[in-house]
């Protein structure tokens, strides 16, 4: 099964457990999840092709999440990621996700096309 910005049961933006909540866009439905900035970027992303939201993701993983995840390393002290804890850990991968969709959110708005 290909999984794709429509594909029902996972947020169109994180591709975390869909809340039931959609934003239809060309006669489709992209499902979102709670979080508010996810719905807020899939409204914002409307207009942009599934291969250009593709190349966006990517850079907000990379760059955003990364960030994200290294700047709480500096933070704790922490170079060597195995030694970190179940608590470290999960705190680590939730400021990524936040760090992701912040950046994402900022690349979808510079690149937002005025009507
Ligand atoms: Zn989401």
């Amino acid at each position: 099964m290909m999984i794709d910005r429509h594909t029902e049961g996972l947020c169109c933006v994180c591709r975390g457990r869909d809340a039931g909540l959609a934003v239809k866009s060309s006669g489709r439905l992209r499902w979102v999840c709670s979080d508010a900035d996810c719905l807020d970027i899939a409204i914002r992303s409307e207009n942009v092709s599934a291969t250009e939201f593709d190349k966006l993701e990517a850079e907000a993983a990379i760059v955003g999440g990364g960030d994200a995840m290294g700047a709480f390393l500096d933070e704790i002290g922490v170079t060597d990621m195995a030694s970190l804890s179940p608590e470290q850990w999960a705190e680590m991968c939730k400021r990524g996700a936040a760090g992701y969709r912040q950046r994402l959110k900022k690349l979808v708005d510079d690149g937002a096309i005025p009507f």
